[in-house]
């Protein structure tokens, strides 16, 4: 039996190459070749993916000699097993739905292969820009018009997803990319423009149900809602909380969020964690953090899934918010 199981997940990897995302399914999209995908260089990996800087060479097109560089996202090689690759292939189906200027932009897939063919954006993501904006000392204050600019962006990009039925589930600066925007009003301050990627997590929501069960295995729980911890069910304003620890992010300058036990200092174990959020426990105020936006932030983390804000209200909120 196990011998089985171990020829299944093999041949579960050569399908998930071969068959799982093949052409006929994804007329809808565009088809690159894997031939005409040169890799430049590693641009960034998560827990699931690798994602690569590739030049792709449009002469077999009308173009000739044109060539365009984009981002290409497959699995890490360890992380092909069955529920990874269908998680894969969840990916790409809930993706290729959104056009929007706050989404980073799905071009296609990549044949035979079966990798994700994405708009490369050369900023890279919010938290490595937060970080080295940080260490090279760019003073805060001259950047908060943007950190302000992207918090409305990543607001207006949640909302749209969830407009459309889905819920992100692994929402945070890791997963927002810095885009550059060529007509801003104001070029100086607010030239940059957030992009909302990664969409390994996400779910559609059955229409019937505000929520969506799943489970907790690998996940980033510092950005996690109580009622994920505890009993894996996600409701859109389950991402509303991942939205308060991003906006956290941004305005405590790309540190990492953690609880820590203060006796053990030492990080809390899921039900330690759980309790001390039932308990009132929360991030602290950023330095940089207003305290009106602060408010926002903090309600963001309201115990209850139902008493949080959608992003529409949310938007509402940040726009009124004086900068
Ligand atoms: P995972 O699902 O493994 O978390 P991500 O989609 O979050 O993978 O990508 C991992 C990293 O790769 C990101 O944090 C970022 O640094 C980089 N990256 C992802 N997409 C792009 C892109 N379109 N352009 C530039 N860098 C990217
Ligand atoms: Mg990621």
């Amino acid at each position: 039996l196990l011998r089985e199981l171990a020829i299944a997940r093999v041949m579960a990897s050569f399908m998930f190459l071969s068959n799982t995302l093949a052409m006929d399914d994804y007329m809808s999209v565009s088809t690159y070749q894997d031939m005409a995908l040169t890799t430049v260089k590693q641009l960034g990996q998560g827990h699931f993916g690798v994602v690569e800087l590739c030049s792709h060479d449009n002469s077999s097109n009308s173009v000739p000699h044109r060539s365009e560089l984009v981002a290409v996202k497959s699995l890490r090689d360890n992380m092909r097993s069955v529920q990874n690759t269908s998680d894969f292939r969840n990916e790409f189906d809930i993706w290729r739905e959104f056009d929007h200027k706050n989404i980073v932009k799905l071009l296609g897939l990549s044949l035979p292969s079966g990798r994700l063919v994405m708009e490369y954006i050369e900023n890279g993501s919010l938290f490595s820009w937060l970080s080295q904006n940080r260490k090279q000392e760019v003073p805060f204050d001259s950047i908060f018009e943007q950190l302000f600019a992207f918090s409305i962006q990543i607001c207006e990009g949640m909302e749209y997803i969830h407009s459309k039925g889905k819920i992100h589930r692994d929402l945070a600066a890791r997963n927002v990319m810095v885009g550059s925007q060529f007509c801003s009003l104001d070029a100086d301050k607010i030239s940059l423009v957030a992009k909302i990627s990664d969409f390994g997590l996400s779910r559609r929501v059955d229409a019937t149900k505000t929520y969506y069960r799943g489970n907790p295995e690998e996940f980033p729980v510092q950005w996690y809602a109580p009622e994920c911890i505890k009993d894996q069910s996600y409701h859109y304003t389950s991402d509303v909380w991942s939205f308060g620890v991003t906006l956290w992010e941004i305005f405590s300058y790309g540190q990492r969020p953690e609880y820590k036990n203060a006796e053990k200092k030492s990080h809390l174990t899921l039900v330690e964690l759980f309790n001390a959020l039932q308990e009132g426990c929360r991030l602290p105020r950023p330095v940089n953090c207003p305290t009106s936006m602060f408010e926002i932030v903090r309600s963001c983390w309201a115990f209850k899934h139902e008493d949080r804000p959608t992003f529409t209200s949310l938007l509402g909120k940040l726009q009124k918010e004086e900068v």
